[in-house]
């Protein structure tokens, strides 16, 4: 069966040229065509031998993900693709100053059935291929005409829960003959995958982690977040304590502000507490709220008053800025409002 092009890393490309009896350095002539000039259409890769490009043509396709929806908002456009086998994925883009960046997601769907997150209540259908990700990049940059400056795989799934293809994912952009994302402008964000956070740790490519905790204690966060019966706080502060150790680079703990439920200034106090003296930021997200869930976001009074308890307590901490409220942008409503297959 033909395989993507976009699903093989530099090093693959390699092996296969190798394997076919031919120098190794087309895979990088290969790369300069998909992801530098952008041109997706084998015949037209002029240096490479015409019966390359006909073996080439036999072994891979190019196919692409498809834009099925496409909605904006200041700063803000969100896609609904259609994949090949005809389920939906989004991807959301937001304008920043210092560029755009893009928010991928890493599922169809998602088994960690977080009360508060739409994309859990539609159970994993499958994992996404490495090129399917990477297309949800190729495909908006050339929709909106612009390169991305940043990446965060926050979007539907749990990346970790997919992990080689995550892998391979950050390999293909981080490639500097490809896309050429620079490891500091990837972030993963886990909900608390205990024993892939540790395999992280060794990646040679050294991106942000994000680690949505979203509770202080174990018993609020049980309520919330199933994974937490699984690997609880304590489990999951060891393994980012690891990760701290060997990579040496900051880790953001992420914290969805959620009315009169992990809001109070005693729960601030509690996650002070928790990661005290520990090289990481608290990044506060004001509550999307989801016609189908009973969470209200949390007032700004409130934000502001665990944001200042937390700074007062020795903790490094932003509030996220809001994109896109209006256009459905929280996890997974706009394929929520999609039927799959
Ligand atoms: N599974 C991964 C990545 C996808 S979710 C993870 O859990 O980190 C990305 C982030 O958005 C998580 O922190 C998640 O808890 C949060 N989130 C989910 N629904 C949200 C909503 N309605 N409003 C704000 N943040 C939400």
């Amino acid at each position: 069966m033909k395989k993507n092009l976009f699903d093989f890393t530099r090093s693959e490309l390699e092996n296969y040229f190798e394997s076919i009896g031919e120098k190794k350095f087309k895979a990088t002539q290969i790369y300069e065509w998909l992801y530098q000039k952008r041109v997706w259409d084998i015949s037209e890769f002029s240096n490479i031998k015409k019966e390359i490009r006909t073996k080439l043509e036999e072994d891979f396709t190019l196919d692409l993900i498809t834009i099925e929806k496409k909605e904006s908002d200041v700063g803000t456009y969100k896609y609904l693709f259609r994949l090949a086998d005809d389920n939906f994925i989004e991807a959301v883009v937001m304008v920043h100053d210092y560029g755009p960046s893009i928010c991928v997601s890493s599922e169809v769907g998602c088994n960690m059935g977080c009360k508060f997150c739409e994309s859990g209540r539609q159970k994993k259908i499958r994992n996404l291929e490495a090129y399917e990700i990477v297309e949800q990049i190729l495909v908006i940059e050339r929709d909106l005409n612009i390169r991305l400056k940043s990446v965060v795989i926050m979007g539907i799934g749990e990346p970790l829960d997919n992990y080689d293809n995550i892998i391979k994912f950050i390999t293909i952009i981080n490639d500097s003959k490809g896309i050429q994302i620079g490891a500091r402008h990837i972030t993963l964000s886990t909900c608390g995958l205990v024993p892939k956070m540790a395999l992280l740790a060794e990646l040679p490519i050294q991106i942000n982690l994000a680690i949505s905790l979203h509770a202080p204690t174990d018993e609020l966060r049980n309520k919330l977040m199933p994974v937490n019966k699984v690997y609880n706080i304590a489990t999951l502060k060891e393994a980012i304590n690891h990760y701290l150790q060997l990579t040496g680079r900051r880790v953001t703990i992420e914290y969805v502000m959620l009315n009169n439920v992990n809001d109070s200034v005693e729960e601030a106090i509690k996650l002070a507490n928790l990661f005290k003296k520990m090289n990481i930021y608290v990044n506060l997200i004001p509550y999307n709220e989801t016609n189908h869930l009973e969470f209200k976001r949390s007032s700004k009074t409130k934000i502001m008053a665990f944001y200042d308890t937390l700074k007062k307590n020795g903790i490094n901490c932003t509030i996220r800025k809001e994109f896109g409220a209006n256009i459905n942008a929280a996890c997974g409503q706009l394929r929520g409002s999609m039927k799959n297959k």
